[in-house]
């Protein structure tokens, strides 16, 4: 009955463990994952899976490519281990492990944007945006122009969720190794807006390059141009990202694609 019991509540402390969803990860060899900060050893490790990916990013045959990046071929040059401790990234809460790039359906490539900023012409990487978000950030451009002269860039859109948890690992060590500080500057997969079409994320960026590096949120906030899209987004079927407890955007040149209703 002891046994019985004790297996019983061990069932349950792993199921109420952050790491819970991670069948492949054994605790005899495996540390458990604590998402506020890293041991020694996993800073090494995240050093290792860093620079096994490294490669594996550089070698994407195009800004499509990298963009669309599958998970099996971000793991494969990754160990068991390795994979595992990326899974206890992917199973936290508030990402979504199930959502995968979804199939046959046409990208709409947007090339050949340049913000002309104070220091010189910065040319925008290949974005990938559906159909229906092309058309209405066509319209909401064209309008935002009509009234006052200037438009908008897309500075960021689609990328696959590992390529999104590519950018956790790149970033974890920016701040202390600590997936919680580091999660309001990346969401995680499948959590992030960039990782859905239901609900696609478009980072905007004013034609003079504010804010290319989504790091000045007050700059951004000053712009006109964001003032015109707090009145007349929504009715292009854009939406800005709720801000939990109320308070100003962390992240205002994020919007999202939800149609109009
Ligand atoms: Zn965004």
């Amino acid at each position: 009955m002891r046994r019985a019991r004790s297996a019983i509540g061990a069932t349950l402390i792993t199921g109420l463990a952050l790491l819970a969803s991670c069948a492949t990860s054994d605790p005899e060899r495996i540390e458990s994952f604590d998402p506020r900060v890293s041991s020694p050893g996993q800073r090494a490790r995240i050093d290792a899976i860093r620079a096994q990916l490294a490669p594996v990013i550089a070698g994407q045959a195009s800004a499509e490519a990298l963009l669309l990046l599958e998970r099996d071929e971000l793991y494969r040059p990754l160990s068991t281990e390795d994979r595992a401790f990326l899974d206890e990234i992917r199973a936290q809460p508030g990402g979504d492990p199930e959502v995968g790039i979804p199939s046959g359906l046409a990208w709409v490539r947007v090339e050949g944007q340049v913000a002309h900023t104070s220091k010189g012409d910065h040319p925008i990487p290949l974005q990938l945006v559906t159909e229906p978000v092309r058309v209405a950030f066509d319209a909401l451009d064209r309008a935002m122009r009509k009234e006052f002269g200037r438009g908008l860039l897309i500075g960021s859109a689609y990328r696959s969720p590992a390529y999104q948890l590519y950018l956790i690992v790149e970033l974890l060590p920016r701040f202390d190794y600590s997936l919680q500080q580091t999660l309001p500057h990346v969401s995680l997969p499948g959590g992030s807006d960039h990782n859905r079409v239901d609900r696609l994320g478009i980072d905007f960026v004013s034609e003079s390059g504010v804010d290319l590096e989504y790091s000045h949120a007050a700059d951004f906030m000053a712009l006109p141009e964001y003032r015109w899209l707090l009145a007349n987004a929504g009715r292009f079927g854009f939406e800005a990202e709720p801000v939990p407890g109320g308070g100003p955007p962390t992240s205002p040149w994020h919007w999202r694609y939800v149609g109009t209703r």
